[in-house]
């Protein structure tokens, strides 16, 4: 199911999420003089769109309203919005069709409007700011249904960029969100940013078809030196930016399991809707 949020002036807290309370002391006048000022000089901006917004840490009200969240009904594998059917153990068409090599995968939002500026934004526009958002939304994500599976999470690791992406772009968007991720909930120890590794240099995965996508990127994913043979019996959550066909992170869970995981499920910031064609 899919829902428009609502207007975060109306009270209504659609992603059932709470932030902590804000810290009334965090560090004297001095701190709070030098918040102020920092404020004035750079006033917080939306994320998505670089509005002027009055907290910094959300969207502005036009972006809040083009920020579709994916709530229960969704497929219990892949995240994909479902039109109807029980909150929990949904299997879309596709995936019983064609299984992920994961188990659980749970998405936030659709890939569309705000989203997808926030998303394109991480990935090539050094905005940073996203990710911690990012993170808070798939921790809330289907009534705290990602929150559950980074709380039973004994490795959580990033889908990888080749090195040579890497060095363009100086870092891995979806490694910013699973250290917000690692770090919101207090599982820092689980953090596995250098888990996986590209063994070759893929082409983009953009304009291909769900068979042509596997195709591209089939044995491109390794578990990385460091990490082979410590993967045994572990339960690995992998985080990406945007789920698409699942190519990549079902080459991810593969590699996991055939490094000895025990389980493998999937996070994710975005997932891009499908129309879901009759069986
Ligand atoms: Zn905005
Ligand atoms: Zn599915």
């Amino acid at each position: 199911m899919i829902e428009k949020l609502h207007d975060p002036a109306s009270g209504d807290d659609a992603v059932g999420y709470t932030p902590p309370a804000r810290r009334r002391n965090p560090g004297g006048w001095f701190a709070r003089a030098a918040e102020t000022i920092a404020r004035l000089v750079y006033p917080p901006a939306c994320p998505a769109c670089r509005a002027e917004i009055a907290e910094p840490g959300g969207l502005c009200p036009a972006c809040w309203r083009d920020t579709i969240f994916i709530n229960p009904p969704a497929c219990s594998r892949c995240g994909a919005p479902m039109a109807f059917g029980p909150a929990e153990g949904l299997v879309c068409d596709a995936c019983e069709h064609a299984p992920p090599a994961w188990g659980r995968g749970v998405g936030a939002v659709v890939y569309d409007g705000a989203a997808r500026r926030l998303v394109l934004g991480l990935k090539h526009g050094d905005r940073l700011d996203v990710a911690p958002l990012a993170a808070r939304w798939m921790l809330a994500a289907q009534g705290g249904a990602g929150a559950s599976l980074v709380r039973a999470a004994d490795v959580i690791a990033p889908a990888p960029l080749h090195w040579k992406r890497m060095l363009k772009r100086k870092y891995n968007q979806s490694g910013e969100i699973a250290r917000e991720l690692a770090s919101i909930s207090g599982k820092d120890a689980a953090l596995a940013l250098d888990l996986l590794e590209r063994t070759r240099s893929t082409p983009s995965q953009e304009g291909r078809n769900r068979r042509e996508r596997r195709e591209n990127v089939a044995g491109a994913f390794a578990v990385s030196r460091r990490w082979r043979g410590r993967l045994a019996g572990r339960r690995v959550l992998l985080i990406d930016d945007v789920l698409t066909t699942g190519a990549t992170l079902s080459g991810c869970a593969e590699a996991c399991r055939a490094a000895g995981a025990a389980d493998v499920n999937v996070l994710t910031f975005a997932r891009v809707a499908r129309e879901e064609r009759p069986a």
